[in-house]
């Protein structure tokens, strides 16, 4: 999702601890600060762009924070996950890097990410795990967890009126072209998108 850098992004468990602190190879200590969004409602992006946060539960209804990580050199620019080692926490992470790309994109990977929360994906891939399916099993629900991520996203963006169909693929810029394990290929993405896209419903009409 979104540029080169999200295109690694890990769909998975996030385990985060607060105030974690990242030894680098230079020796220098640099401290990873975790931001809970959540309070403040918003998220600003680095070109002034106000990016309001949806109110999410997940599946099974529990509030999702959006933490904004500072300081970390993961390339990992949105994750969903939980909180620490309180599993009861579902959690999106935003590197602070993720708050350089354009407004749609931004938003897009926002609703991605949770919607892999309120799909109940985490949940289910963390099951499948410790039902110790096989790892070409998980891989394949990981790819169409993607899929569906991606289309509950433009849908919320059709519904709010953000979107319109010829955008839908610029969404898909930064995503690997081939895929990976997890990833189906951006072609596919961008095509499974496009439908979803049709069949979503648009904004309320305004009535006179
Ligand atoms: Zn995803």
């Amino acid at each position: 999702m979104g540029r080169r850098i999200l295109s690694s992004k890990m769909f998975g468990i996030a385990t985060a601890a607060f105030a974690a602190v990242s030894v680098f190879a230079t020796g220098e200590a640099k401290a990873e600060q975790f931001v809970d969004l959540s309070a403040q409602g918003h998220v600003e992006l680095s070109d002034g762009t106000k990016v309001e946060l949806p109110v999410s539960q997940d599946l099974h209804g529990r509030a999702i924070k959006v933490i904004k990580v500072v300081g970390t050199k993961s390339p990992v620019q949105f994750k969903a996950g939980h909180v620490s080692n309180k599993a009861e926490v579902p959690a999106l992470f935003i590197n602070e890097t993720a708050l350089n790309l354009p407004p749609h994109v931004f938003r897009f990977s926002l609703e991605h990410e949770l919607a892999h929360h309120k799909l109940g994906h985490i949940t289910n891939i963390i099951n499948a795990f410790f039902a110790r399916k096989s790892l070409e099993e998980r891989a394949e629900m990981a790819k169409a967890y993607e899929k569906e991520a991606d289309c509950y996203a433009v849908g919320e963006m059709k519904r709010s009126g953000v979107l319109k169909s010829d955008g839908v693929g610029a969404l898909f810029q930064g995503t690997l072209k081939n895929g990976s394990a997890v990833h189906p290929s951006r072609d596919e993405r961008i095509e499974h998108a496009l439908s979803c896209f049709k069949k979503a419903k648009g904004p309320a009409l305004v009535r006179k």
